[in-house]
């Protein structure tokens, strides 16, 4: 096969002969048979409430995007109307199984306070033990405490049962908001539901899985996915599965160039992933057969280096050279894509088209932006960091919806069931 001096746009316009396939995304559905928690009985009740606030911190601990906090307020709120006592629960980075201070849910706690202000918070030190088991029992209605991070325990992770007996010793009720961690059998996430009768998703939860089951289930066609970012090998498990089901997928930031060197391009020192080249090849054989078309840049801004670099310009993609670094789509593609996109009704968005973060290389990511949301294109935004880029340029409320999970929802759109979900208490 010899796609080298192909045109980007891998399928034609008129190559139709492809029969679109029907992807089953009912799994999805599945939160719609469980009970939420408007369906739970929790007047005065104590209730343990998984949420994810595993938020991005600074380097001295100040948390830079506080979404996934503001958008559990609903959930907390009605709790707190309900006369409940409140036990938040949510893990924070990697501390793999180590009590590790840059990993407290302290900045989480100091933050709900202040979103908070007439309502008694309080903090724990640990998730479970005595002293815990303590502050719970002195805890009066309508309080919150916030506990310490399950992942100081190796046990969180191994979905122990004893850990999750511990867990759920400590409420009544168990209402999950943790969308974002919705996909791991964890035992704050997925062990501990044995152990509670009544347990229940929350609002948050409701809303992800609403506006991602209307984007899987139902699409407005032309359905555009745009897929970017530097985590090569988690996307590219996805697209063989978005192939039959999206019109187009457009490929940006770090994802493009792994394609690129499939295709025989010198990608120079641009970041790739060997494993996949194989993968590649074989998802645009695919591409071919189904009626969903893989676009790739056509050209690219590159530097010699990308934290001091001397050197920055646009390039075709067959000038990539030796010491050159790729770190955003070029002025060229970005009116394509831009093309691409004007016929789209509905977009999802993993990935920033570019290394955002940095001001000379923001523009891919910007410009795409921009014209999603000045052409009212319906568009979801998945991933964290593209979530991120969409904060940075003060877009975020103009966009139709940004998840707060983006590696729970391209395991929903691999069509994952979510063992979060699956564990709650039928209607
Ligand atoms: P998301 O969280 O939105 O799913 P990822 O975590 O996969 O996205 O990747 C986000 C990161 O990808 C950003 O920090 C961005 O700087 C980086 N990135 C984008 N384009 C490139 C590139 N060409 N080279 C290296 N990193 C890139
Ligand atoms: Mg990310």
């Amino acid at each position: 096969m010899t796609l080298k001096g192909e045109k980007s746009v891998l399928i034609t316009e008129n190559d139709r002969t492809a029969v679109p396939i029907q992807r089953d995304f009912s799994s999805i559905l599945q939160f719609k048979e469980k009970k939420s928690i408007t369906d739970l009985d929790l007047r005065n009740k104590k209730v343990l409430v998984r949420v994810d606030f595993n938020v991005p911190l600074d380097e001295y601990g100040n948390i830079t995007d506080s979404r996934r906090i503001r958008m559990t307020l609903p959930t907390i709120h009605y709790l707190l109307n309900e006369n409940c006592k409140i036990i938040l629960l949510s893990h924070l980075g990697r501390p793999d199984g180590k009590i590790k201070d840059a990993f407290r849910t302290d900045p989480i706690y100091k933050r709900l306070k202040e979103y908070l202000p007439f309502v008694n918070v309080d903090k724990a030190d640990d998730c479970v033990g005595p002293e815990v088991e303590r502050m719970v029992s002195k805890m009066k209605r309508g309080e919150i405490l916030v506990l310490e991070n399950p992942r100081f325990h190796p046990n969180e992770k191994k979905c122990d049962p004893e850990f999750s007996k511990q867990l759920s010793d400590l409420a009544d009720v168990y209402v999950t908001d943790a969308f974002a961690t919705a996909h791991r059998r964890h035992a704050s996430t997925y062990g501990v539901c044995p152990f509670f009768k009544e347990k229940g998703y929350g609002f948050l939860m409701e809303k992800e899985l609403k506006f991602l089951s209307n984007c899987l289930n139902k699409p407005k066609r032309p359905f555009t996915i745009i897929l970017g970012g530097k985590k090569v090998n988690d996307k590219l498990d996805v697209i063989k599965y978005l192939l039959g089901l999206a019109d187009a997928v457009l490929i940006g930031g770090g994802m493009a160039y792994t394609f690129l060197l499939a295709m025989g391009y010198n990608i120079g020192k641009s970041i790739r992933d060997l494993s996949k080249l194989d993968n590649i090849r074989d998802y645009l054989e695919t591409a071919r057969s189904y009626n969903t078309k893989i676009f790739l840049p056509r050209d690219v801004v590159v530097c010699d280096e990308l934290d001091y670099p001397s050197e920055i310009k646009n390039v075709p993609i067959t000038e990539i050279r030796d010491n050159h670094v790729g770190v955003d789509i070029g002025e060229e593609t970005i009116e394509y894509y831009k093309k691409v996109l004007s016929k789209s009704s509905q977009v999802v968005w993993q990935g920033p088209l570019g290394v955002f973060e940095r001001k000379e290389f923001e523009n891919g990511t910007k410009e795409i932006a921009r014209h999603l949301i000045e052409n009212e294109i319906y568009t979801v935004i998945g991933g964290g960091d593209s979530a991120a880029a969409f904060e940075k340029f003060g877009f975020q409320d103009d966009v139709s919806f940004i998840s707060t999970g983006g590696g729970a929802s391209l395991e929903i759109m691999k069509g994952t069931l979510l063992p979060a979900i699956a564990c709650l208490t039928d209607k």
